[in-house]
């Protein structure tokens, strides 16, 4: 069995502004092995850059090593990492005849994964009206981006938001870091009315004296980047409420699972999520999501920012819910 890599560009339907830079397209590379493919859309600083995975995966096809000692050498190339683990896991569970979340551990059927909408920060009038047909279309879950422009409009546009918001749909803010210690300790105890499932990344970093201030009063705290400061060990031992575990930037499906099952053992939520990939990456992302068996909703709305995607017929995600293609392994044929 050989290892094959294609490359491939994905525009971006409008640009994305991330912490170094504006993405106006996503560019990663496709792994196959025997049935099995993966993909590897690295995003710096959350994976090495594009020009490390392809180094990476330059030698995987020149030297066609085993996959063990594959997997050993991309321990530092997590996206590089993710596209190898995950061709590995696919053919596997392909030439076992099971999908591939079966083949993560999964125990119960499911045929989709809830998801959350995203709706960026903007003007109060524009979030409640996001809000509005965020509830319409059915989704279990919405986050709101804070922390952007005007500090100052944050608790307008977040009371807009819960004052339209139904109570049975969970209500999760992304500050994305952009507090430091004295301005979240302003705004936590208004936030801790509001019914909020969780704040995530509220200041940068992971500061668990905060953590543990801000849910004995009554705000759930997420992890999200902090977990690339201090390492998953140290988020978790934080006890945050949930932590956001994206498989490319864990390095693959099966590191992701593993973390996954570490937060559960501690009372601590998993909430999977995309790096804005291709579809194979999403895909995986949602068996990873479905091997939970009850995954809380997860991050994978993100494909309706793309303007292409490497299948013809991408996953929908439809009423809230990203659907799982039926089949075996990943479920879906790439050309
Ligand atoms: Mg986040």
């Amino acid at each position: 069995m050989v290892f094959r890599i294609d490359r491939f560009e994905l525009d971006l339907k409008d640009p994305l502004t991330s912490a170094n830079e504006v993405i106006k397209r996503r560019r990663g590379f496709l792994v196959r092995y025997g049935l099995g493919v993966g993909e590897a859309t690295p995003l710096p600083p959350w994976t090495e850059s594009y020009e490390e995975t392809a180094r990476a995966l330059d030698w995987l096809a020149a030297e066609q090593p085993s996959p063990g000692s594959a997997l050993e050498r991309f321990d530092v190339t997590p996206a590089a990492r993710h596209a190898l683990s995950s061709a590995l896991v696919d053919h596997w569970a392909r030439e076992r005849g099971v999908a591939l979340y079966r083949y993560l551990g999964g125990k119960r059927s499911l045929t989709s994964v809830p998801v959350n909408a995203t709706v960026d920060a903007g003007d109060p009038s524009d979030v409640r009206a996001a809000m509005e047909q965020v509830t319409d279309a059915g989704y279990p879950a919405v986050k709101l981006k804070i922390g952007i422009g005007d500090r100052a409009n944050d608790l307008e546009r977040i009371d807009a938001a819960a004052s339209v918001l139904p109570a049975e749909l969970a209500f999760r803010l992304d500050a994305n870091g952009a507090y430091d210690l004295s301005g979240v300790l302003a705004v936590a105890p208004h936030l801790a009315t509001l019914g909020i499932d969780y704040i995530e990344q509220p200041t940068p970093g992971v500061d668990a004296d905060l953590i543990e201030q801000l849910q004995s009063d009554g705000l759930g705290v997420a992890i999200d980047e902090g977990i690339r400061t201090v390492g998953l060990i140290e988020a978790l031992r934080a006890n945050p409420a949930a932590i956001i575990i994206k498989p490319m930037a864990f390095g693959g499906p099966d590191l992701a699972k593993a973390a996954a099952l570490a937060a559960r053992s501690l009372g601590i939520e998993p909430v999977i999520s995309d790096l804005i990939t291709g579809a194979v990456g999403r895909i995986t992302a949602g068996h990873v999501a479905a091997s939970l068996g009850d995954p809380a909703p997860a991050g994978l709305d993100t494909g309706r920012r793309l303007d292409e995607d490497i299948v013809v017929r991408p996953p929908l995600v439809s009423a809230g819910h990203f659907e799982l293609p039926s089949g075996v392994g990943l479920g879906i044929e790439v050309p």
